[in-house]
């Protein structure tokens, strides 16, 4: 066979794809039609494709770069741990330098009292990790049967049967029998699609009460932990309303359960802070970490542990648990100058106060669009809804349809923009400038108004 490259006619890339890679969350027999989209470079927010074309990614891969692409100090750093020490575990009493320094820096990064780390290879590893952990966390004080773990509808937390369970995707659950045993769903705090006559704030306390509910249905010394999201991101850039957060934290500090934030996405500067859980005042236990951690260059994901919790299961013996690549060094090393980068460059702040504050303003005109009711943000991750219907936050007949459209007119506008549903999402790199900005504007709104023209 020929060597494949990026030379390559697109067309012949397309068919080789569709008969050897199967795609995550992809229906093969539509991709080996259609054909995928052959990414072949990328630099700051912009991606190239086969074609040559240019794309603003306003998606940051999968909210993941957040450093945007291109950074050359981390293709060093990599290279660099390579021939070093390209592979050693942590497992059985050993560790490496890189490991200790990125365990120190987050140490140092996360609020106070998260000491710890244990590391995975992904989110869904790292949320693996966590049911285990709060599980045998109980365990080793005595309440082995405090299990059940409690978490949301339309939540994601990963495609592990772990992860995907704790994830409220019904089309995830459908497929290979989950949720596993003894975790159970509440309500979202979808105030747009599912608040009714109510205020958002009463729909914001009346939704954090079912975790109250739950807790005394399924009984206190029965619940482990309950988990979510700051901000879903998968489930549309759902913020909540304020009520939301401040009464969750009441009903966890009340009743003893363990509070697992996953910020896997609103890590790491995407809502304007470190961590989702300071942005939000969320006082965790255990927080996911995963995508900007790394920006999305290597692999890896993890639990930051508060002390508390650490400390309990320090002195439990083994933890029977771990990934051969918990750790992995190179991953480690690229996570430690990817971190460097964001403090050193004042990337988060920048965020906080300059770009985030910019994007706001023009993301909540969008509700001035005859097809947009609702605009959230929060730093930089946003969502607009659209509606046949403002005043009655209605939805469209055919879920989907217009926000299938509406992200192909994106793409043919140069700019990648996501769907969920007729919500249509950003979480674009952390890096991006003003000027990339209004280009992301003025893309979007074209592509919504085309989407507008076609719906009627
Ligand atoms: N948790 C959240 C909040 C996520 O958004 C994701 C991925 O999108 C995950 C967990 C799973 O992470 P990964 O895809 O790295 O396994």
């Amino acid at each position: 066979m020929n060597k494949i490259t990026n030379h390559m006619p697109t067309a012949e890339l397309q068919a080789l794809d569709a008969a050897h890679h199967m795609h995550p969350f992809t229906a093969g027999a539509e991709l080996a039609k259609a054909g995928a989209r052959v990414i072949t470079s990328a630099d700051g927010v912009m991606l190239t494709d086969s074609e040559g074309k240019t794309l603003l990614d306003a998606m940051a891969g999968l909210w993941c770069v957040n450093i945007g692409y291109g950074r050359n100090e981390l293709a060093e750093a990599a290279a660099r741990q390579m021939r070093e020490l390209p592979y050693y575990n942590t497992f059985f009493m050993t560790t490496h330098v890189p490991v200790i320094a990125l365990s120190a820096k987050l140490a140092e990064l996360a609020p106070e009292g998260f000491n710890n780390v244990f590391y995975a290879g992904s989110g869904s590893e790292a949320n693996d990790t966590n049911i285990r952990m709060v599980r045998h966390y109980w365990s080793a004080k005595g309440q082995p049967e405090k299990k059940i773990i409690i978490s949301r509808k339309n939540g994601y937390h990963g495609s592990t049967l772990g992860g995907a369970s704790l994830g409220g995707m019904i089309p995830m659950h459908q497929q290979g029998g989950l949720p596993i045993p003894d975790i159970h769903h509440i309500d979202q705090p979808n105030w747009w699609a599912e608040g009714g006559d109510m205020s958002p704030e009463d729909f914001g306390l009346e939704r954090a009460r079912q975790l109250e509910a739950a807790i005394n249905h399924y009984g206190e010394d029965k619940i482990a932990a309950f988990i979510a999201e700051p901000v879903q991101g998968a489930g549309g850039v759902i913020v909540p309303p304020e009520t939301y957060w401040p009464e969750i934290q009441r009903i966890c500090d009340a009743h003893d359960i363990l509070l697992i934030a996953d910020e896997v996405i609103c890590g790491f500067g995407r809502t304007g802070n470190w961590f989702g859980s300071t942005t939000y005042n969320i006082k965790p236990h255990i927080m996911t970490i995963a995508k900007g951690l790394s920006s999305g260059y290597a692999p890896i994901g993890g639990s930051l542990v508060c002390d508390e919790v650490a400390d309990v299961i320090n002195n439990a013996g083994d933890f029977n648990h771990g990934y051969t690549y918990s750790g992995h060094p190179v991953s480690a090393a690229v996570a430690l100058e990817n971190l460097r980068i964001l403090e050193e460059e004042g990337i988060v702040d920048t965020v906080r106060d300059e770009t985030a504050p910019y994007l706001k303003e023009k993301w909540e005109a969008l509700t001035d669009h005859p097809l947009i009711g609702q605009a959230s943000i929060s730093g930089m991750m946003a969502s607009v809804a659209m509606t046949p219907h403002k005043e009655s936050r209605a939805a469209f007949k055919t879920s989907g349809a217009l926000g299938y459209y509406c992200r192909t007119r994106c793409f043919d506008n140069g700019l990648v923009m996501r769907h969920v549903g007729d919500r249509m999402i950003i979480s674009p790199p952390l890096v991006i400038k003003k000027d990339e900005i209004d280009t992301l504007m003025d893309r979007a709104v074209k592509s919504l108004d085309e989407t507008y023209a076609w719906a009627k």
